[in-house]
């Protein structure tokens, strides 16, 4: 998915702006703990496109001495991570020195970007924006993020910048695995470890030479495409932006997969940051993998494991649906089973279950346990359909689709799983009229 990024100095309007076209969008992005901005990554639903949007803002000190270092950094994260950049200046206040240095790095990385002078909350102050071209910048936009002045032009602008090939990709035959997880959790030293173990490794896999930051390896006779492998050997070294950079990485990542690998550190347990990072694959619809990793530096017993399993089970029930699987990626112990795992997965999520066969499961869970009288009515589900793959999508069809209450849902997703193989799947269910 093509990745825009926010740049600019403090308080041109970075953070209303990533509001305003995020706040668009239906699927708002529930934000990772631990970041100093409430939303920084979330995705744009626009004209049927999509489009990821970064915030860089929240990761600059206010400070006037330490600006320039950290608009240096922040420039260069956005331009590492992105594949638009909105520059954004403040029309108000006409060029300044940190713009000035902001318009120069851009230039010179020759990265695509949009000019935006911001706070023109209205045609009189149109003419005030040409000051901006000592910028040597190309044409601006003048918006108004705080009162939607032209985003619908930003907006069809953007999406000019989607690349065409993009459904084409879709249908390369390859398993797309995100390695993700809090910082030092080992996914670099799994990554390499999958790389080094399997020789195979592919590069001339058709329509993917554009992603140079991805590896393809084949194991079981399947192709694997670890997702952004630059992004795990490459660290920044200024501390303010680890979170930042490995926030943006895991978004980015779990939107680009089909399954993800949520790596926990079994010396550290399964912690909140883990929690949401789990929350957000499932919500994702991506597959998910549970690896626990370190597990040689667990003192170990015969239960160890089960009630390892057990405290992340009391935190996030949902999670015994996934798989979870314990290894050492410093002493190569079971690092291989990530992919035969993944591969499992990749075949239920990928499944379509016959509409008979499905019919046949809803009498009989209907025959189990009816839906109680809701509103006063008589629920009775007639018919239920898959409707898509990764994730699977199933409706069922009933007289009065809004009385379904949410017990009932979780008991049918709970029976989907029971009578179907979802080990590792996301389920998604909607109600339909009959
Ligand atoms: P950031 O630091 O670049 O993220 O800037 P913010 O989004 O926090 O905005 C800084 C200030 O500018 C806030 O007080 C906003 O309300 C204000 N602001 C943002 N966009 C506009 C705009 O289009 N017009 C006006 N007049 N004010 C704006
Ligand atoms: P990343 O930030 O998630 O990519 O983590 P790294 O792969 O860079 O690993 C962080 C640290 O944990 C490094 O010092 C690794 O050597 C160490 N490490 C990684 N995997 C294991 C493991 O299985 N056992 C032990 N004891 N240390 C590990």
């Amino acid at each position: 998915m093509l990745s825009v990024a926010i740049i600019g100095k403090p308080n041109v309007g970075k953070s209303t702006l990533f509001n305003r076209l995020v706040g668009r969008s239906h699927s708002i992005v529930s934000p990772i703990e631990g970041v100093t901005r409430d939303r920084i990554y979330g995705t744009v639903n626009w004209l049927e496109n999509k489009f990821n949007l970064i915030d860089t803002g929240g990761f600059l000190p206010n400070s006037i001495d330490t600006i320039n270092t950290h608009v240096r950094e922040q420039a260069n994260l956005a331009l590492d991570e992105s594949d638009l950049i909105l520059f954004v200046v403040d029309g108000r206040e006409g060029p300044t020195s940190p713009d000035k240095f902001l318009a120069n790095e851009l230039i010179k990385s020759g990265k695509n970007y949009l000019f935006l002078v911001n706070k023109v909350d209205d045609e009189v102050h149109d003419t005030a924006t040409y000051e901006f071209y000592e910028l040597g910048l190309n044409e601006h936009i003048a918006i108004s993020a705080q009162n939607k002045r032209n985003i619908d032009i930003l907006l069809d602008k953007i999406i000019t910048f989607i690349p065409t090939n993009n459904k084409q990709e879709q249908s390369v035959n390859y398993i797309g695995i995100a390695l993700i997880g809090i910082p030092n959790a080992g996914k670099s030293s799994i990554m390499n470890r999958l790389l080094k173990e399997d020789k195979s490794i592919v590069t001339d896999i058709a329509g993917t030479t554009r992603d140079s930051v991805d590896s393809y390896i084949k194991y079981y006779g399947k192709v694997f495409k670890l997702i952004d492998t630059a992004g795990l050997r490459k660290k920044t070294k200024i501390d303010s932006n680890i979170e930042f950079y490995s926030t943006v990485r895991t978004y980015r990542s779990i939107a680009q997969c089909q399954i993800a690998v949520v790596v926990i550190d079994a010396s550290k347990g399964f912690n909140r940051q883990d929690r949401d990072i789990v929350r957000y694959v499932i919500d994702s619809g991506k597959g998910l993998i549970l690896v626990i990793n370190k597990w040689d530096l667990i003192n170990k017993d015969t239960n160890t494991y089960e009630e390892f399993k057990k405290d992340i089970y009391d935190q996030f029930p949902s999670v015994e649906h996934y798989p979870t699987i314990s290894i050492s990626a410093l002493h190569n112990l079971r690092v291989g089973n990530i992919l035969k795992e993944a591969d499992a997965i990749n075949e239920r999520i990928t499944t379509k279950i016959k509409t008979s066969d499905l019919n046949k499961f809803l009498e009989f869970v209907q025959r189990k346990f009816q839906h109680p009288i809701s509103g006063g009515k008589n629920i009775k589900f007639k018919y239920v359909s898959q409707l898509d793959t990764v994730p699977p999508l199933f409706a069922f069809f009933s007289n009065f689709p809004k009385l379904v209450n949410v017990q009932y849902k979780r008991y049918l997703e709970n029976q989907l799983r029971e009578n179907f193989d979802f080990d590792g799947v996301p389920i998604k269910i909607t109600f339909k009229q009959k």
